[in-house]
């Protein structure tokens, strides 16, 4: 039996981050992975997603500029999928690489198999891997999530179905695909192919697309894809996936499309199965394991975090999660604030949310005010992008003037997240804004100008 301070089952970004973080602090750690190391985030979703969304990015900007007459010798020109797979992949590598070397240096043990949680022995618990036996003081559960399918048998279909884990080995781009489910994978995906050539239909059955994203935003955001040629349906529904075409119900009436591809993209739901969870006396559900704000379970030395908590599933979340589950393990307190966990949408342009929306400020009976600013404001995005609808909208606690919630959307939205986090954190006033100094131009002079409207 191998005897360790800290084993983790998990080798996605709320695995590799605590086993990093722990081995830093001194712990003997052992980190058991049965697929990829990197996980879902590097393999098959995050980063391949964005190679995807970079080459999406100049397609759409070099039509952009071709319709503005800046380029006078571009004919027809197309994406080359073998080219940006093999990019994809060799961007991976190097990443993979660069998680295994961080984890050798910070002394973690990486086990590659199927970890499973053992009957406790002695009140040490125990993990096994394969034929092998490990103990340790504390466990960090950190399994991940796997795609929602559809029941749908594919042998009597003319179509091919998809879910995500396959959109990164898809050699051909198809000439047409419907995509199910207008939430964050769904239209990430849905930019690149319609870039890429492929005429793309998303059905989404809620009434508007990006769920929990600013209404007005969101509104903004579909008309924005559309404009592209994104073929959008919302409150519509798949009523049944026929052999040569899907049936569909749009707005109460039935409509059947043809389509070569159709990519189900309906959520994500934690891995709380096959390693022995069902046996432990760890408290879940299929939503995910149950835990407190210090990420620890209703066991004291058992925590989880990642996409298994069923909290904010994104990489970032896990990464944070991760953070507070080993502090409390140093005998820290600490605890999670998932209202500062920003929500990005990497499409052309990008969207993003962060803090308190005017939903939640209604619901929590807090007082605010909204002030928005079309992006052109910025004298940079207009000189990029001239007029193309984008804008950001900020949420203001009306009593103490300091910013609560921000939303925007333009693209260089992802990379103001931070800066917008970093004020909300500590509560700065639109007064206290107003003295920053932002280098001139940026996207994200439109703060500024934001905390500057009387
Ligand atoms: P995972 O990354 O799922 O890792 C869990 C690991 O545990 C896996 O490698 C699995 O093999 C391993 N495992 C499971 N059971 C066992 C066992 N019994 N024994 C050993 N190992 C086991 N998030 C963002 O923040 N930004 C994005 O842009 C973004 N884009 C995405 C795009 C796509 C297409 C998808 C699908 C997801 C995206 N996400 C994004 C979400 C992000 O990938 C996840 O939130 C993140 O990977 C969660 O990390 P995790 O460590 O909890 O789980």
């Amino acid at each position: 039996m191998k005897e360790y301070d800290l084993i983790i089952i998990g080798g996605g970004p709320g695995g590799y981050k605590a086993a990093e973080l722990a081995g830093h602090c001194g712990l003997k750690v052992a980190l058991v992975e049965k697929g990829k190391l990197g996980g879902v985030c590097l393999n098959y979703g995050c980063i391949p997603l964005k190679g995807y969304l970079h080459v999406a990015r100049l397609v759409n900007e070099v039509n952009e500029l071709r319709n503005d007459n800046i380029f006078s010798d571009i004919d027809a020109f197309g994406i080359n999928q073998t080219g940006v797979l093999e990019r994809n992949q060799y961007v991976i590598n190097n990443l993979q690489q660069g998680i295994k070397y961080k984890l050798q240096k910070a002394g973690v043990a990486i086990f590659v198999g199927n970890a499973k949680i053992a009957p406790e022995q002695g009140g040490q618990i125990t993990v096994t891997v394969d034929n092998m036996c490990l103990s340790a003081k504390n466990l960090i559960i950190a399994t991940g999530s796997k795609e929602i399918r559809f029941p749908v048998s594919e042998e009597k279909l003319s179509y091919r179905i998809i879910y995500s884990d396959e959109l990164f080995s898809l050699t051909r781009i198809p000439t047409r695909m419907v995509i199910v489910g207008a939430g964050v994978i769904g239209l990430e995906a849905a930019d690149y192919f319609n870039a890429a050539g492929c005429e793309v239909t998303v059905l989404e059955s809620a009434p508007e697309i990006a769920g929990g994203m600013d209404p007005d935003i969101a509104a903004l955001f579909r008309k924005i894809l559309q404009r592209k040629g994104i073929r959008i349906h919302v409150n519509s529904t798949v009523k049944n996936f026929g052999g040569k075409e899907l049936l569909v119900d749009m707005d109460g009436e039935d409509v059947h499309i043809t389509t070569e591809a159709v990519l189900i993209a309906v959520g994500r739901t934690p891995v709380v199965e096959g390693y022995g969870l069902e046996k432990s006396d760890i408290n879940y559900n299929q939503d995910g394991i149950f835990i407190d704000e210090s990420c620890r379970t209703n066991k004291l030395n058992v925590f989880a975090c990642g996409d298994v908590t069923g909290k904010f599933m994104l990489a970032h979340t896990a990464y944070e999660q991760a953070r507070i589950a080993i502090d409390n393990i140093m005998g820290k307190e600490a605890y999670i604030n998932y209202h500062l966990i920003p929500k990005v949408y990497y499409t052309s342009p990008e969207v993003i949310t962060i803090g308190l929306s005017e939903k939640e400020c209604v619901a929590g009976d807090i007082p605010y005010i909204t002030r928005e600013l079309p992006l052109t404001y910025s004298g940079k995005y207009f000189a990029e992008h001239k007029k193309d609808g984008a804008k950001a909208k900020m949420v203001i606690d009306s009593l103490s003037k300091t910013v609560i919630g921000f939303s925007m959307i333009g693209d260089g939205a992802s990379e103001i997240a931070l800066a917008v986090e970093l004020m909300i954190a500590n509560k700065l006033s639109i007064e206290d804004i107003g003295k920053l100094v932002f280098p001139h131009p940026t996207v994200g002079e439109i703060i500024h100008e934001l905390a500057a409207m009387g």
